[in-house]
């Protein structure tokens, strides 16, 4: 059992640290609950335990001081649908006299939000001082925020240091995508697939390099394919190239050859007379694309062969769509990758699912539930795929 898990918090001070930065429209109303949610089930077994719940949030992008916009006192109320009987209370600043008067006077089953860290500039600049004076407001710090387990900040990592080994952990959400991304990245079963979409080369190639010394297989659709076609000599048309890094995708079909990895880029597309949802449509060859058409979905032949990749594969890692899968005439791709992570699954593959846009389209089509894990974590996640160390994981996991 985890630590988390085993741990027992009856009458402790949970000093928790969550990512409840949700979207909110111009009457103060939550338009997409997701973060939220997801650390629930963390909050629950400590309420579960008799424990005191003291949640520390960032939330949009204050300036200067605080702002009312963006004051966590907005999502109280829903804060208290979720998590029904628990009494919640609400401190104007996240450190200070009220923070720690309400803090210490807490009944076990009381959950007490803390106003927006970024009121406080020294939140974002990882001040030890901001640190190590959140840390009295707690007796156990537990970070739940993947979400910006990327960032060095005083919330996020500095203030590990301020509790024992024993009296730091992750929640269960931090752990569920820990352990996900541990899995796929330290504890791979091979054939390990990693399927790698969407616009830019240039985003993704620190991941390539890093899935180089990993995977067996390397998938590439989505627009950046096409930067990989041409610097093969292929011809593309209109379709999406970044032209300055042409020699880093000849660069990175080498290093993959010398590494044994293979490669799979799609040898058909869906191309298009523009980019639009009612463009005239046709296919072609990805490297021979008429003048004046654009690639934008990988074709038949692709979807076959990758399909058949997937589906031998016991690891699968899946970054990026195959398309422009926002639109009908061009989401075929993405589906049957959707598809085919699900059936090898289904057949006992661990499928990741990772990063902004594979995760809209896995929601989209319908296949949260049958992959093993979809994280929550965008940029947190990407950098773990490109073999960063992430300080708030690294702080937590530090003995
Ligand atoms: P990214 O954020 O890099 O994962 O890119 C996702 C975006 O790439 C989505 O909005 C897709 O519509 C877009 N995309 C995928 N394939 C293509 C393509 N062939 N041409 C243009 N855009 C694409």
């Amino acid at each position: 059992m985890s630590k988390f898990s085993s741990s027992n918090f009856k009458d402790k001070k949970v000093l928790t640290r969550v990512d409840f930065n949700v979207p909110l429209n111009d009457k103060f109303e939550i338009t997409d609950d997701t973060r939220m949610r997801a650390t629930i089930p963390t909050i629950k077994k400590i309420l579960a335990d008799g424990g005191k719940v003291i949640l520390m949030s960032h939330f949009g992008r204050p300036k200067k001081g605080p702002e009312e916009k963006y004051s966590l006192k907005h999502l109280a109320g829903h804060l208290g649908e979720l998590l029904p009987g628990a009494n919640i209370l609400f401190a104007n600043d996240c450190i200070g006299g009220q923070a720690y008067e309400l803090a210490e006077n807490m009944k076990p089953g009381e959950v007490l939000l803390l106003e927006n860290l970024r009121f406080h500039k020294e939140e974002e600049a990882g001040d030890e001082d901001f640190a190590q004076k959140l840390s009295r407001l707690g007796d156990v710090y537990v970070n739940d925020a993947f979400g910006t387990a990327h960032r060095a900040h005083a919330s996020t990592a500095v203030i590990a240091k301020f509790f024992d080994v024993e009296n730091r952990m992750f929640g269960l959400l931090m752990e569920g995508e820990v352990n996900s991304a541990e899995k796929v990245f330290h504890h791979s079963v091979k054939p390990f697939t990693a399927i790698i979409g969407g616009a830019k080369v240039s985003d993704k190639i620190l991941i390539i390099e890093n899935l180089l010394e990993q995977a067996t297989d390397i998938i590439i659709g989505g627009g950046m394919a096409y930067t990989f076609m041409k610097a093969q000599g292929g011809k593309i048309g209109n379709s999406l190239c970044e032209d300055d890094r042409l020699d880093i995708a000849r660069l990175l079909l080498k290093k993959a050859e010398e590494a044994g990895v293979r490669i799979h880029l799609p040898e058909d597309s869906i191309i298009a007379d523009k980019f639009a949802a009612d463009a005239g449509t046709s296919s072609a060859p990805s490297n021979n694309i008429p003048d004046g058409w654009m690639g934008l979905d990988i074709g038949e032949q692709a979807r076959k062969r990758f399909t058949e990749v997937i589906k031998r594969s016991k690891t699968i890692l899946w970054n990026g769509p195959m398309g422009v899968f926002e639109m009908e005439k061009f989401q075929s791709g993405t589906k049957a990758i959707a598809e085919a992570v699900a059936e090898a699954t289904q057949n006992g593959a661990y499928s990741l699912v990772g990063g902004g846009d594979s995760v809209a389209a896995v929601n989209q089509f319908g296949f949260t539930d049958k992959v093993s894990y979809v994280s929550t974590g965008g940029g947190a996640m990407l950098e773990y795929f490109e073999g960063k160390t992430l300080p708030g994981i690294a702080a937590v996991s530090a003995l």
